[in-house]
């Protein structure tokens, strides 16, 4: 067994982001501009949205954050979507999501404008991303295609089975495996919670990426020897032993796991990691004008 190391894969791709902002700078590039709108005050939220804003000060962009109570309304939301749209020193923004629920998050999502749109959310981007047009694809999806292709995982020919069609990580990554493409070329299994008979479905997978939402989910039975595991899951669980009073587990049961597999991302220090480096590289691409000009 290989660990898919998110830490170290991550910690890589953010330096060479580093320099190649700082090659873009020295050549009269406009500095990187990221900037965040969160909404609330949801603990992981507030986590995720400060580790991309730490992110970003690492590697040199500029970042800014707008805050809003949870009782904001839509049309005010709106209204900063607007603005940033404006502004002509941001190149990307993200709403973090979940938006509370007196706010439609598909109204917001298509109120970015799809050339800032960095979390790659817009339907534009989306539909692009179909058609193999120049498009943000979405961070975590980046962010495993990323890893399979730094630890040369070849795709071509396999079964990949995704467990979760979520707009955000299932259905995106269920398209990208299967494009003519690499990584790609794979036929894809797309399960949810209506799957009959996941766990043989699972058994004839080569790369198995699980996003559901269901803590150690996965045990060694849905695993066949020698595939390639990719735990998407963060789920928060209470634990008294730790400060935080709580501790992230991941979809699969690692320890069960990892054994019968050829390479596996552990949870915290997987995915997630490489979540934000998707971000990353869209805002370079968004200042660098390279996906719209
Ligand atoms: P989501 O929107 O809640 O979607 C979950 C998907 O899993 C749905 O399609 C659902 O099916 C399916 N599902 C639920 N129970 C199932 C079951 N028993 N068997 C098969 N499928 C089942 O979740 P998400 O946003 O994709 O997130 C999934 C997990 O990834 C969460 O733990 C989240 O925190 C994590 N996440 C991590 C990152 C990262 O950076 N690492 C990024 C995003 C999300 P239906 O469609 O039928 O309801």
């Amino acid at each position: 067994m290989q660990l898919l190391d998110g830490k170290a894969i991550s910690s890589q791709i953010k330096s060479e982001i580093k320099a190649e902002v700082e090659q873009w700078m020295a050549a009269g590039g406009k500095k990187p501009h990221l900037a965040a709108i969160l909404v609330g005050q949801d603990g992981a939220s507030e986590t995720y949205v400060a580790s991309k804003i730490r992110s970003c000060e690492e590697i040199g962009f500029t970042s800014t954050l707008l805050r809003f109570d949870a009782n904001t309304t839509e049309a005010t939301l709106l209204e900063a979507v607007e603005s940033l749209n404006n502004d002509p020193d941001v190149d990307g923004f993200i709403v973090q999501l979940p938006l509370p629920a007196h706010i439609s998050e598909n109204k917001v999502m298509e109120a970015v404008n799809p050339a800032k749109d960095v979390d790659g959310f817009h339907p534009v981007n989306v539909g692009r991303m179909c058609k193999g047009l120049p498009a943000y694809i979405s961070a975590t999806p980046f962010g495993i295609l990323e890893m399979l292709i730094r630890a040369g995982i070849e795709t071509s020919g396999k079964h990949c089975v995704v467990i979760g069609r979520s707009q955000i990580v299932g259905l995106p990554m269920s398209i990208l495996m299967q494009r003519n493409a690499y990584p790609g070329n794979c036929t894809v299994t797309i399960t949810h919670s209506k799957t009959q008979n996941l766990k043989e479905i699972c058994q004839s997978a080569d790369i198995l990426i699980v996003a559901l939402g269901r803590p150690e989910f996965v045990t060694a039975e849905y695993v066949k020897e020698g595939a390639v595991v990719v735990d998407v899951g963060i789920t928060r669980v209470a634990d008294a032993t730790k400060k935080s009073g709580f501790s992230i587990r991941g979809d699969v049961n690692f320890n069960d796991v990892a054994p019968k597999s050829s390479y596996i991302t552990p949870v915290p220090g997987g995915v997630g990691l490489m979540t934000i480096c998707g971000l990353l590289t869209n805002t370079l691409k968004a200042a660098k004008r390279e996906i719209y000009s």
